[in-house]
């Protein structure tokens, strides 16, 4: 199938913290750009002549919306060719090249499972949207329980929205892990610890969500697969590197 490209044009940009910014991306068509929660968008940068390391994925942030506009949440890697350039030199207003929205790493059409959501990082961005889709669109789902992982306050992103969909159901819930920072709302440590202890008990009816890099996916699919006995088809996850 013939790669479909669009220009992006970018509308707004928040700083949440020195490393982390939200990137709002108006995308220049007369067709609604439709998307899936949890699918991402892939970024043409002119940061090299190779295509390796031009194109950048980034998972998108929010829910498909009348005006067009995907969000998108960046880390910022000191020598991280993309994530330099769109810190240091995208601004309002510079147009950017993408193709999408691409990717599996989507919900069910019914949610009549339990949903545990792992991550870590800007991991938590195609949750984010997925949740904000099921509380947008009142969609019934079972069980939804996040579990995030980050390494101080400051860089949790969404807490407000989580808190708020946490008072609306009592079957949202979330747990925050801190690995570098102490707080008394938020567990220190990393997640698996989390999980390992809550879903120690096998349940046919769970399915765990993974999205972050490839240290945290391959240490929570060993620890789900080989210690607590879940099936692969209850491991769903998106890589990111
Ligand atoms: C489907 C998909 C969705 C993604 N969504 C997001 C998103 O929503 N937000 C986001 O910030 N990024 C996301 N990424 C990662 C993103 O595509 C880039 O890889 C990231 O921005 C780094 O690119 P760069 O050009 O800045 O770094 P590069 O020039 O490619 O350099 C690599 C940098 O990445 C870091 N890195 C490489 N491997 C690892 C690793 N295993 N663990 C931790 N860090 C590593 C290193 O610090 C290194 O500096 C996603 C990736 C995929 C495949």
């Amino acid at each position: 199938m013939k790669t479909m490209w669009h220009v992006g044009r970018v509308e707004k940009i928040e700083t949440i913290t020195d490393a982390l910014k939200m990137f709002y991306i108006k995308i220049d068509s007369d067709e609604p750009f439709d998307f899936k929660s949890g699918q991402f968008v892939t970024l043409d940068l002119p940061v090299s002549e190779k295509r390796q390391q031009r194109w950048k994925s980034y998972s998108i942030a929010n829910n498909p919306n009348e005006d067009n506009i995907i969000e998108l949440c960046l880390s910022l890697y000191p020598d991280g060719l993309g994530s330099r350039y769109l810190f240091e030199v995208v601004t309002i207003g510079t147009e950017i090249k993408l193709k999408g929205p691409d990717g599996g790493f989507v919900l069910p059409e019914v949610l009549d499972k339990e949903l545990i959501f792992l991550c870590t990082g800007t991991g938590v961005v195609p949750f984010r949207s997925m949740i904000q889709n099921v509380f947008q669109n009142h969609i019934p789902f079972k069980k939804i329980h996040l579990i995030y992982g980050t390494k101080t306050e400051s860089d949790i992103l969404f807490l407000d929205e989580f808190e708020k969909y946490a008072l609306q159901s009592q079957d949202f819930k979330f747990d925050i892990c801190l690995t570098k920072a102490y707080h008394p709302k938020h567990h220190h440590g990393r997640i698996h610890d989390v999980y390992l202890d809550k879903y120690k008990e096998y349940e046919e009816d769970r399915v765990f969500y993974l999205c972050g890099w490839s240290q945290m996916i391959d240490e929570a699919v060993l620890h789900l697969f080989k210690e607590l006995g879940y099936l692969r088809s209850q491991i769903v996850y998106e890589l990111y590197g």
